[in-house]
């Protein structure tokens, strides 16, 4: 584990909070419940509530935040890029770059965004960006290697491997947080 990038810390999760909670305020009141048919697949892994709050809002592309820009200035190795992405989730809103949808299963999809709404629930917002910006600096700006998505791929992977064969997203993701040594876990409210 390198720390050569821990001074940004601070800047990044002032910065990533920000951003979330913007882009959040933006995209919530243009977007949509989960459908019927939606909420009938993901009832067997999410808790009402959950599948109550989330709201789903398409967009052409997917803004990148202003901040990327001075990240590649301040010379941050970030190689990743929010436009090529399908989906992003700012608390309980999805957002979702629809022109890129074509080829990809929804459901699996909407899994994986679900899973981070519920780790913005059991973490709060800061939990949130502080866990996540700590993956990014710690693995030296790698997206794969942050814990958040490690769990989040994970789970996506065991409901497509059986959609069919239900199980508690919230107990799964609370035993792998706890198991890295977080014992605040608890629901928030968002
Ligand atoms: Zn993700």
């Amino acid at each position: 584990m390198t720390t050569q990038f821990a001074h940004y810390k601070h800047f990044l999760i002032e910065a990533g909070t920000t951003w979330i909670q913007s882009q959040r305020d933006i995209y919530y009141g243009r977007g949509k419940p989960l459908s019927k048919s939606e909420i009938e697949v993901l009832k067997n892994f999410f808790n009402a509530d959950i599948l109550k709050a989330v709201r789903i809002c398409p967009v052409s592309k997917i803004e990148n935040p202003a901040f990327l820009n001075d990240l590649k200035q301040m010379g941050l190795p970030v190689s990743f890029n929010f436009s090529d992405s399908l989906g992003i989730t700012f608390l309980e809103t999805i957002v979702v770059a629809t022109p890129k949808l074509h080829d990809f299963h929804w459901m699996s999809l909407l899994f994986h965004e679900c899973i981070h709404v519920m780790q913005y629930t059991l973490l709060g917002l800061s939990g949130f960006v502080e866990r996540y910006v700590e993956g990014l600096v710690s693995n030296d700006f790698i997206y794969n290697e942050i814990s958040l998505e490690k769990d989040a791929y994970f789970i996506q992977n065991r409901f497509d491997e059986n959609p069919d064969l239900p199980f508690s997203v919230l107990d799964v993701l609370s035993s792998r947080l706890q198991q890295r040594g977080w014992d605040e876990v608890k629901v928030h409210d968002i």
